[in-house]
């Protein structure tokens, strides 16, 4: 390397000091230095060294341009940023270094390449004052949102819903809690909080941006770092800035989301077995990202609701219709990262024809629309009108097999422009005059295998064998001599060379120029194609459901505003799935004002938990305007789900199992209010018997003591104490789930029943997962001793045992503290005083010996 250009990569490098630099030389882009070393072993791939001048040598490592992506894809994804450096001039027509520049800065939120289809890939942003500000941004598809919140944990539910790539900050932010641990967090300069930028872009939106400052300042940062990362970008395909108010959509915190294993199985971080993975049926990879929004943020407003249901309903009336419909989304691509990559200029010849397959469907759809029996539907049709001239368009100029890359010509149909055809018919009628010239050559040489070739190096050459070389007429030119043969060249070849190449040439960058333009007409109608690929995503989603709903027996819910959940024979619509058909047990459900808590007791594995969630499940689904696994339900809104299931750690977080647990208790307590659904599963397993059961004991007391508080509620224990509370409080009743004793095994009947279990039938459960026999005996042993010997007292004979539990109770101070509290100290003499001591130790050794 020669030592300007040393001092060129030095002055860029020196701009992405925290990014890998991938130096484009040639057909490479090379790293130098740490970058070589950090870079190599990652990559697998050499690591050599340079010459830096003055005889120095710097560490050097290297990747084909053609192979940049998946190159790009393994460094980001092991959480690196890489900077791209293109020569911008070319180097044929540049005397000295060629021009270099930045073009694009990847990190893991602004990377484009390789994402999943079917969810979205959110770059975020976040600010504090008095608000907490979040914006986020899936570059790929335009979406960008802004959401305020004066709560932190709501802001982290928020985060933990639509898990960002990576997260910007300022500094102070990251100081202020250990709940970025996980997220990918780059820190950015308190400067680049101002909103002018964004103003600037989105001129229209400023009433938005004023109503929420910290979310706008979140969104300023976010849109210079875009601008940051890929200069030279228009972002066309970001048309506004939307935003959500909290009271439109049901709340659902990470716990809650990661429970009742919405989008994401509790085991992985795969679909199977979440409630995503049964209602998705969708053809299209809009349809799919848009059914995980509905699913992760379930309405509140009844009308919208109502609406959606109506339109379920209507489909699931016309099962060709719903056929036709999926026949033509099943040839839908993804319009909405097609107009990304029209915007970010990556957009090749496929992918304009793609869009263009896509946008040629509409005509089909508008006629299957206006003439189906789904009213609602007929709304959409205006908006699918008005592209047909650019679908035209698109089919006559782009050849129908174009090769991926822009420059290499091929592109343009014949028959499009009427000078790439002359410039087409100047190429291949050159190759024509070739081979007569060949013809001729072969007959006024008599040499047979007289052939004309063509290399990149050295053109068109005639070639003749060792053998013919006495033959070789005299205004041959020998050029180069190969083993068996010689090449030749002639005067009149060499300038019919010269317009071939020419034309070849001039037909490329004329094809590249004309898809550049085609490119921009696409670009053109960014809006009205976004607004398609929202109405084709809808209509995916509906048909989904539909489909869904009639291949498993949904029925529509009523919504309604009682106060009341009211399921008749509901199912868990994933273990419905995952069991034979017929194998699963209904189950009903009756939660009402008067009667909202449930104590549900059963053993283990006899389905509390299924019964528990698949409750959650269909109001949730509800919600999401789905129909429902049941025979018949009425939902009154929900403001909230929350759950607090089963025992984790969150060692990340410093927190302890039962911390965790504490910590998901002390939030359903916070946040839930009258309208909350609350499923308890198992509260206070994590620590001492007595703590724990005091502690399950006081949280369902304290959900069912207030007049106006009366969160609808679902409490699985093995406390079978509990069962109690019943009697003093009437808005809890009992439920169990019921199982048959079969000589020393039990058979699990899945069915819930009023009133409490008789026994918990633990050592029986044992039994079933294979426990040891002896050890069984033991267990069997210890039970009786511990149920005979030490029995817990009963909470209704023992008044001291009530008081300790009742949390709002004052508790009563022990007899002897009060009597200490009243004595007259001055009064007595050191001996009197000593003793008392000595009288009260006595009395009390009396009382524990009793
Ligand atoms: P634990 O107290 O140990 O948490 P549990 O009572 O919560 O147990 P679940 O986990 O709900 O039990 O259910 C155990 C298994 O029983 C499920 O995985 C499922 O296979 C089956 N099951 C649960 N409910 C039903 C049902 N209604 N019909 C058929 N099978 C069911």
């Amino acid at each position: 390397m020669t030592t300007p250009m040393m001092k060129q990569y030095q002055g860029i490098k020196a701009k992405v000091p925290d990014a890998i630099l991938f130096y484009r030389l040639g057909d490479f882009y090379e790293m130098f230095g740490d970058d070589a070393e950090l870079a190599a072993p990652i990559l697998q791939i050499a690591l050599t060294s340079r010459d830096a001048g003055e005889g120095k040598r710097i560490p050097m490592c290297g990747v084909p341009y053609h192979a940049l992506e998946s190159y790009l894809i393994k460094l980001v994804s092991s959480g690196h940023k890489v900077a791209i450096c293109e020569q911008v001039e070319d180097p044929k027509m540049t005397k000295g270094i060629v021009k270099r520049e930045i073009i694009r800065i990847v990190s893991p939120g602004t990377l484009t390449e390789s994402i999943s289809e079917r969810s979205n890939h959110y770059l975020a942003s976040v600010y504090y004052d008095v608000q907490w500000g979040l914006s986020f941004l899936d570059l790929s598809t335009g979406e960008f949102t802004i959401f305020q919140t004066s709560e932190a944990d709501v802001l982290f539910a928020e985060l933990a819903r639509i898990k960002p790539a990576e997260i910007l900050l300022p500094p102070e932010l990251m100081k202020k809690t250990k709940q970025w641990s996980g997220y990918f967090c780059s820190l950015r300069d308190r400067q680049s909080y101002h909103s002018s930028v964004l103003q600037q872009h989105f001129p229209n939106q400023a009433p938005l941006l004023q109503e929420f400052p910290a979310a706008a300042l979140a969104a300023s940062a976010l849109w210079e770092y875009l601008l940051e990362t890929m200069p030279g970008v228009n972002p066309s395909h970001i048309v506004e800035i939307k935003t959500y108010r909290s009271e439109q959509w049901m709340f659902l915190d990470q716990w809650t989301r990661r429970n009742l294993e919405l989008t994401e199985s509790l085991r992985g971080q795969g679909k199977k077995g979440t409630l995503l993975s049964v209602l998705d049926s969708t053809q299209t990879a809009l349809g799919g990202r848009l059914l995980k929004h509905w699913i992760d943020r379930p309405m509140l407003l009844p009308e919208a609701i109502e609406q959606r249901l109506n339109t379920v309903e209507a489909l699931t009336a016309d099962s060709f219709f719903r056929q036709d419909l999926m026949k033509i989304l099943a040839k839908v691509y993804d319009l909405e990262r097609l107009m990304g990559k029209v915007s970010y200029g990556t957009a090749n010849a496929k992918d304009l024809l793609s869009l263009a397959q896509t946008l040629g469907l509409l005509p089909e759809l508008r006629s299957l629309l206006a003439s189906g029996t789904v009213e609602i539907l007929k709304v959409k049709i205006p908006f699918l009108e008005g592209l047909d001239p650019l679908v035209e368009k698109l089919v006559k100029a782009i050849n129908p097999s174009p090769p991926l890359s822009l420059r290499d010509g091929n592109l343009i149909k014949t028959g499009y422009s009427q000078e790439v055809d002359e410039l087409r018919s100047i190429a291949s009628g050159g190759k024509e005059w070739v081979a007569r010239l060949e013809n001729a050559e072969r007959e006024r040489t008599g040499i047979r295998s007289l052939k004309i070739g063509y290399t990149k190096v050295f053109g068109y050459y005639i070639e003749i064998t060792h053998s013919n070389a006495h033959l070789v007429p005299a205004d041959y030119l020998r050029k180069q001599t190969l083993s068996n043969a010689e090449r030749f060249i002639t005067p009149d070849l060499k300038d019919y060379e010269q317009k071939i190449l020419g034309a070849e040439e001039r037909l490329k960058e004329l094809e590249y120029e004309l898809l550049l333009i085609l490119r921009e007409d696409v670009r053109a109608h960014t809006q009205s194609i976004l607004r398609v690929a929202d109405i084709l995503a809808e209509l995916d989603v509906f048909v989904s459901l539909a489909e869904v709903a009639v291949r498993n027996r949904y029925v529509r819910p009523q919504i309604t505003r009682d106060g009341e959940i009211s399921i008749v024979e509901g199912r868990h619509p994933v273990v419905e799935e995952m069991l034979e058909a017929g194998v699963f047990v209904p189950n009903d459900t009756q939660l009402t004002r008067d009667h909202h808590l449930a104590i549900i007791t059963g053993p283990n594995m006899a389905g509390k938990s299924t019964y528990m969630r698949q409750v959650a499940l269909i109001v949730l689904m509800a919600h999401i305007g789905s129909f429902v696994p049941a025979k018949q339900a009425a939902i009154s809104l929900v403001d909230r789900i929350f759950t607090r299931v089963g025992a984790s750690d969150d060692l990340a977080a410093g927190q302890s199992t039962f911390m965790v647990e504490m910590h998901e208790v002390a939030h359903i307590l916070k946040y839930a209010t009258q309208n909350s659904l609350i499923i308890l599963d198992e509260i206070g397993r994590g620590t001492a018997t007595f703590d724990g059961l005091s502690i399950a004991w006081a949280v369902a007391e304290y959900l069912v003591q207030r007049p106006d508080f009366t969160p609808k509620t679902l409490f699985a224990t093995h406390y079978h104490e509990l069962t109690q509370l019943q009697d003093d409080f009437p808005r809890l009743f009992n439920l169990h789930v019921g199982v048959k004793e079969r000589g020393e095994d039990i058979v699990f009947l899945h069915k819930i029943l009023p009133g409490r279990a008789d026994r918990s039938y633990g050592i029986q459960v044992a039994r079933l997962a294979g426990l040891p026999q002896e050890l069984l005996q033991r267990a069997k042993t210890l039970l009786l001793e511990l149920e005979t010997a030490k029995p817990v007292p009963s909470l209704e004979d023992s008044s001291q045992v009530v008081t300790q539990f009742t949390l709002f109770d004052v508790p009563q101070p022990h007899p002897l503290l009060q009597e200490i509290a009243q004595l007259q100290l001055e009064d007595m003499t050191a001996r009197q005083a000593l003793q008392y001591l000595f009288d009260l130790r006595d009395r009390l050794q009396a009382t524990e010996a009793m």
